[in-house]
């Protein structure tokens, strides 16, 4: 079996799946504070019945590798993407287990995607359900060196929301649906497939400045500003900037960070760029919001 291997050295994993399919969509993953508190709550325990069988996967990857790799060999595919840009669009873009992968509204995960590294964070949290206490290894201790970096500078932050089973945001998407229309939970919901916090590299931060809520007022508190300005040295960049609302298709969210890895999420915040506009700049061709 052919198997375009990642060519970033960061990838800790082995298992490829290429993702299932790029079906578009909408809606974003976290709206009204108190709402998302209350959905998340009640979804404690999800996790348990989320638990992929690690052959799936091998299943998986055998199949959609054969119908992916095409004629062109790993070796070259790598070697001509490395000339315009650090990325690959499908070993980096669309592998699950990349910690590069790009997940929005028009890119999803498999439905059964759950990453197999998920840890607990070792950090401040604000929410008890165990499944969003976790991230993927890497992202949950560059969080915990992010975390402590900026306590040594007086800033106090807290992880409220992480990783989310793909069963956890059918459950969150409903609720928003059946409270709020699905019009207006598409505004601020990520349909299931869609969401960020499914790859395991997504935290949702907050502070005690702002009630450890989700809102915009977080990105002009000390926290929030700390956050903005140092996020990418540990390897995170903040995904839904102010103003780039048309091209992530999101509101302004300061508090969501992806991890990316430092040496991308640098590049990323150096650029001044959405995870989107950069892959374009760097060359590489996804699909953008209209
Ligand atoms: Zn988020």
């Amino acid at each position: 079996m052919i198997v375009k291997r990642m060519t970033q050295s960061i990838s800790l994993f082995t298992s490829l799946i290429v993702l299932a399919g790029c079906a578009s969509g909408n809606g974003e993953e976290t709206g009204p504070s108190e709402v998302e508190e209350t959905e998340i709550e009640g979804t404690t325990g999800t996790d348990e019945s989320q638990g992929e069988n690690p052959e799936e996967s091998q299943d998986q990857e055998e199949t959609d590798d054969e119908g992916e790799t095409g004629s062109q060999s790993a070796q070259d595919s790598s070697a001509d993407e490395e000339e315009d840009s650090p990325l690959n669009f499908e070993d980096d873009l669309m592998d699950p287990d990349s910690l590069k992968v790009l997940v929005n509204k028009q890119y999803a995960l498999p439905e059964d995607y759950e990453p197999a590294d998920l840890v607990t964070v070792e950090v401040p949290t604000v929410l008890d359900n165990p499944e969003i206490r976790q991230l993927r290894t890497e992202a949950a201790e560059a969080l915990k060196d992010m975390f402590d970096a900026a306590e040594e500078e007086g800033i106090f932050l807290h992880a409220r929301s992480g990783y989310r089973s793909y069963q956890t945001q059918v459950q969150l998407y409903n609720s928003y649906v059946s409270n709020h229309g699905e019009e207006a939970a598409n505004r601020y919901s990520a349909q299931p497939g869609h969401s960020e916090h499914q790859t395991g590299l997504g935290m949702d931060v907050t502070s005690e400045s702002v009630s450890y809520q989700l809102t915009e007022a977080f990105g002009d508190t000390p926290e929030g500003i700390w956050v903005e300005e140092n996020s990418h040295e540990f390897g995170y960049i903040i995904r839904y900037p102010q103003g780039k609302e048309d091209i992530t298709g999101y509101q302004y969210e300061p508090w969501h960070l992806r991890y990316l890895g430092q040496e991308v999420a640098t590049d990323v915040f150096e650029s001044g760029l959405t995870y989107e506009e950069y892959l374009i700049e760097s060359g590489i061709d996804i699909e953008i919001n209209e």
